[in-house]
Order: C-alpha cells, then sequence, then structure tokens
C-alpha cells in the first residue's frame, strides 16, 4: 500500500487548498477506530463532523447500501422509485412533520429552508416578493454556498466571495432583546442552530430557544432549526430542539441521515409550509435517490431501535465527566450536550490536537481554541475508557 505521505503530497497537488487536514491518512475504518496505510489506529472522536454517529461502515448499513445496489441506485425525479416514498414516510414519522423535501448535502437543505421562508413569507405571509427578511445569529455555521456565508460572521468564509445575498440580518446568538429588534413586518423567519458546533459547541442560555420561538409565533414568522450537526440522537435528544421543548417550524437535517455511507439531507415541515412548492420550483437530480434512501430509512431505524439519544446522552455525561478531571490551567471550560462536547483552552489548542493524534485520537480543534470531542454514538464504555486515557496524556500539563 502506497504510504500516507505519498497520498497526502498527491492530495495537496491536485485539490485546491480549501481545506488544512490533519496528517492523518484514513486508509480503513471500522465502527470508531481508523487505520492509516501504515497500520497505525486511532480513535475516531470526529465522527466527520457527526456524520458517522453509527461509526463507520454499520453492518447494516452497509448491508442495506450493497442491497439496494443490486437493485436501483437513481431515478431523479423524473419518475418515482420504490424507496423514496417509504424513506419520506420514516422522515415524516421521527420528526412528527408531514412533508420533507430531500436533497444531498447540508447546504443544500440550508438553502431549501431559506427559499421556502421566502416563498411562506410571500405566499402565505403576504410579503411583497423581494421584501423578506430572515434573521440569524453571529458566529453561525450553515454550510458555504454564496447565499449562507451571506450570513456568516467569519470574515475567511465571506472574503473576495462578494456580492452578498441580500434580505439577511444577524443578531448575536442567544440574545433575545436583539432578536426583538429586528423583527420587522416583512420578517419571515429565525434560524438557528440549537448548539453551534463549528463556532465551538456554543450552548445558548437555557431558555433562548423556547423564548425565540414563542416570539418567532406571536410575530408570524417561521423558527427554523439547523439540525445538521445536533440531529439524529448526537446531543441526547433524537433532536437538539427538544432540550427546550421545541418543535420547529422547520427541521434542517443532513449528515448523520446518509448514516455517515452517502449524502442525504432534508427539510421536514408541515404542509401549511412545504405545501408552497409546485413542480419546477425546486429540485436536484440526486435528491431522493434510492440508495440514499435505502441506507437513511436503515439509519433511522437503528436510531430508534437502538435508543441512540439515551446512549449518546448517557455516554456523554460519562464522558464529560471524566473530562473534567483533566488538570491543566490551560483549559478554561468543558461544556456540551451528549456526544457533543468542546474542550476549551485559553490559547491555541492546535497544539494539543496534535498530541492526541501522537497517543492516537483523532480530534480536531474549531476556532483555534476549541476542542471537539464528538465520537461515534456506537462507543462502547470500554473504548471511552481506553480513549480518556490517551485524551488524559495529552491534554494533562
Ligand atoms: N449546518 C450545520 C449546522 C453544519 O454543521 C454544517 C456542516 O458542518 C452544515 C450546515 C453544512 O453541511 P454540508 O457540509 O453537508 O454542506
Amino acid at each position: 500500500m502506497r504510504k500516507s505521505k505519498e497520498i497526502m503530497e498527491q492530495t495537496e497537488k491536485y485539490g485546491a487548498h480549501n481545506y488544512h487536514p490533519k496528517e492523518v491518512v484514513f486508509a480503513y475504518a471500522d465502527g470508531v477506530i481508523v487505520t492509516n496505510p501504515e497500520g497505525e489506529k486511532f480513535y475516531d472522536m470526529l465522527s466527520a463532523y457527526s456524520a458517522l454517529n453509527f461509526g463507520h461502515r454499520h453492518p447494516e448499513l452497509v448491508q442495506a447500501a450493497k442491497d439496494q445496489l443490486d437493485n436501483i441506485t437513481l431515478s431523479s425525479r423524473a419518475f418515482y422509485n420504490n424507496v423514496l416514498g417509504d424513506w419520506m414516510e420514516k422522515l415524516c414519522k421521527l420528526t412528527g412533520k408531514n412533508m420533507v423535501l430531500p436533497m444531498n448535502t447540508g447546504a443544500e437543505a440550508v438553502e431549501t429552508a431559506l427559499k421556502t421562508a421566502r416563498r411562506w413569507g410571500n405566499f402565505v405571509k403576504g410579503v411583497e416578493d423581494g421584501k423578506q427578511e430572515i434573521i440569524v445569529c453571529s458566529n453561525n455555521f450553515h454550510g458555504r454556498t454564496i447565499t449562507i456565508i451571506t450570513m456568516s460572521t467569519d470574515q475567511d468564509a465571506r472574503k473576495g466571495f462578494g456580492p452578498f445575498t441580500p434580505g439577511f440580518k444577524v443578531i448575536e446568538y442567544g440574545n433575545l432583546e436583539e432578536l426583538k429588534s429586528a423583527i420587522t413586518p416583512n420578517t419571515v423567519a429565525f434560524m438557528m442552530e440549537p448548539i453551534q458546533g463549528e463556532a465551538g459547541i456554543i450552548v445558548p442560555p437555557a431558555g433562548f430557544m423556547k423564548k425565540a420561538y414563542d416570539l418567532c409565533k406571536e410575530n408570524n414568522m417561521l423558527f427554523i432549526a439547523d439540525e445538521v450537526q445536533t440531529g439524529f440522537a448526537r446531543t441526547g435528544r433524537m433532536f437538539a430542539s427538544e432540550h427546550e421543548g421545541v418543535i420547529p417550524d422547520i427541521y434542517i437535517l443532513g449528515k448523520a441521515l446518509g448514516g455517515g455511507i452517502i449524502a442525504v439531507s432534508a427539510i421536514a415541515a408541515d404542509s401549511d409550509i412545504l405545501g408552497v412548492y409546485e413542480p419546477g420550483s425546486h429540485g436536484s437530480t440526486f435528491g431522493g435517490n434510492p440508495l440514499g434512501c435505502a441506507v437513511s430509512i436503515k439509519a433511522m431505524e437503528i436510531l430508534e431501535r437502538d435508543n441512540y439519544p439515551k446512549q449518546a446522552e448517557e455516554k456523554g455525561n460519562y464522558f464529560m465527566d471524566k473530562l473534567k478531571s483533566i488538570v491543566n490551567d490551560d483549559i478554561v471550560e468543558i461544556r456540551g450536550k451528549g456526544l457533543l462536547v468542546g474542550v476549551e483552552f485559553k490559547i491555541n489548542a492546535a497544539p494539543y490536537v496534535k498530541k492526541l493524534i501522537a497517543n492516537g485520537v483523532l480530534a480536531k480543534e474549531t476556532h483555534e481554541k476549541t476542542i471537539r470531542f464528538a465520537p461515534p454514538i456506537t462507543i462502547t464504555y470500554e473504548q471511552l475508557d481506553d480513549a480518556f486515557e490517551k485524551i488524559k496524556i495529552a491534554l494533562s500539563k
């Protein structure tokens, strides 16, 4: 097998440098363990940013993919396929909504939610087309399209990409007063991540989400939850909105929805909202493809059958308690919910990440000072203990 060095050099030579990967090459993976070409093993404590909630190559998901490969992989929406309806029904039941719209990546689902909110604002609320406003939060991460980076407050994500899309207002994450003052008669929606993942596992003040939801209802606006990273059990609930007892008008879903095997994303909402589409108004060639749907149906079955939310909550509490026992005065805070945990440092965390990797634990800093730990929910207590011993060596001072 080719060596890691050669593979990394080739990747850097031919690929645009829009990422700065840690120097580990994935050549094989099983469950929580990744193996590089040299045969070294690592605990995957990032899970492809929560897309691998089921671990790598969950045997039932692999089987579902293999079975579907023998039948039909793609129909496009020019025709029906015999898996899409089952998948839609399953996702409706899981979210409690009565309609879904399938896409592929998280960013596409976010775009779909924004388009839906604008159309709903025009068709249902009666805001003049072109005047619709959507409110979002500082330090958000919703993806990388031009409209999405329009909403971003991260200048690195925006530099040189103008002109941007009009119609957005940014408030401070968690600041209800700012939200109140940003609302106008043209506001059609407020969108937030229940916990900001990329910003460094930022949990909003208790009660914020519920109050923001109530404010949306008082002002006839949609409440949109971007659960691309927090959804599907990651935070100890099926959806992180549940922590505040909120049922969003629109769920934005992705990542783990495809079982870590194939890109599947969607928005879920009721028909008084998703009913705004007519044929030709929106779509995606691969959205709703039978291969993705087959894997995703199995993924949702496993989530419920094996009670992933409870597993994530219990394992998360166990892991967080252990992390809190680490002695290092560079650590400012350890926070999160379920198995979405952030360790914030006073200083740049990259040297600590280097130590983690040298000790066999894969993690990455986000926003320089915070290390995110988000292992597959399938991680066993034995594996958590073993991984923790390595983490303790790397992060103690
Ligand atoms: N929304 C949130 C909350 C995310 O964390 C991400 C990705 O990290 C996205 C949207 C974008 O998803 P994708 O990278 O699949 O486009």
